[in-house]
């Protein structure tokens, strides 16, 4: 097909700019999608700031992507032309030890798709984000991304669901199950802190401790479910879970600290790379019998949870549409990558 545009990060240092792309028709098990949102999460400008971040040029950026099926390959039948899905990256590979065992939360590899993408100029293979891409008008990723999601959800909070808000809600939901009843601890109060206190919330937590520098953020907490809102330093105790939304190792320490006997304190998102904890071993962890977990992306195992959490939104168990502070363009989207540097919102959205 012709006539499609997606944003292309050429090679390292270029501008990420928007240009003509070519599909391949989808093959036995791939679908294609026509892309109507997609956020705009730090991973992207991640990749822009490592130069490309192991991935192979040029780059499709994006990855946070919902819309609207359009053809599907051979064998395809979950999803039909017309369905609505979200596009989904943290998909179980199906085929590792931890799969093989039923573990598929915990699967060591992801699910790889065929490149079906190219630049239009001179039909280079594009290596999408995190082997999906959704800045671009259509997509052709394996099936198995593809989740199908309830008509009634509008697909500008449906995207949410393929990461930001799926990475806070999964570790409260998934990675360290929250206990009806128990006092929960966020540290850390940007767009995967929130969704960790709409995590714990749906689990029924009877404490929700927010704890940020920034005011504005402690109020949109409290509203969207936190209990109580303190800065960091704060005296906090008999925590059951404890959660670090925050890159710095320092918010894992703080939880760990947090904790009552038995706890367990959650690391969700990706820290900075060379740095280490200090924690006092006999009192930290073996005094309080402590456990540390660790979060990929909140452990969702996409075509299970997805509909889940798009289901609690449209019961209004959660509040997806808080999550969307701003919209923009295909063409706006540099803009709103390098604005993450700076963030005045939950998320931007842009709307395709
Ligand atoms: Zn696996
Ligand atoms: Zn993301």
């Amino acid at each position: 097909m012709s006539g499609t545009r997606g944003l292309v990060y050429a090679e390292p240092g270029a501008a990420p700019a928007v240009e003509e792309i070519v599909l391949d028709e989808p093959g036995p098990d791939e679908v294609r999608v026509r892309v109507q949102a997609c956020g705009v999460c730090h991973t992207d400008l991640h990749v822009l700031e490592s130069e490309g971040w192991h991935m192979r040029f040029p780059i499709l950026l994006g990855h946070e992507a919902a819309g609207i099926v359009e053809a599907v390959g051979e064998g395809v039948t979950h999803v039909a032309p017309g369905d609505a899905v979200v596009v989904a990256w943290h998909v179980p590979c199906g085929r590792c030890r931890n799969c093989l065992r039923g573990d598929a939360r915990r699967c060591a590899d992801y699910l790889r798709g065929a490149r079906k993408m190219r630049r239009a100029a001179d039909g280079s293979r594009l290596t999408p984000v995190l082997r999906t891409g959704g800045f671009a008008d259509a997509l052709v990723v394996h099936a198995s991304c593809a989740v199908p999601m309830p008509p009634a959800l509008p697909l500008e909070q449906a995207c949410l669901l393929a990461c930001g808000f799926s990475t806070g809600a999964g570790a409260a939901l998934w990675t360290t199950p929250v206990q009806p009843g128990s006092s929960v601890a966020v540290i850390g109060c940007g767009g995967v802190g929130l969704a960790v206190v709409q995590g714990a919330r749906l689990a029924g937590a009877a404490r929700i401790v927010a704890v940020d520098t920034v005011p504005e953020k402690l109020e949109l907490a409290l509203e969207l479910g936190a209990t109580e809102a303190v800065e960091p330093g704060a005296e906090v105790r008999e925590i059951d879970f404890a959660f670090s939304a925050i890159g710095a190792p320092a918010g894992l320490v703080a939880a760990v600290r947090m904790l009552a006997y038995g706890g367990t304190a959650c690391l969700v998102g990706v820290p900075p790379s060379g740095r280490t904890l200090d924690l006092d071993v006999e009192l930290d962890l073996f005094a309080r019998h402590a456990t540390i977990a660790v979060s990929h992306g909140g452990d969702v195992v996409p075509q299970e949870d997805l509909p889940f959490l798009a289901q609690a939104a449209l019961d209004g168990r959660l509040d997806l549409a808080r999550f969307v502070t701003a919209t923009c363009s295909l063409d706006e989207v540099p803009a709103a990558l390098d604005a993450l540097h700076a963030p005045t919102g939950v998320r931007t959205v842009a709307l395709i």
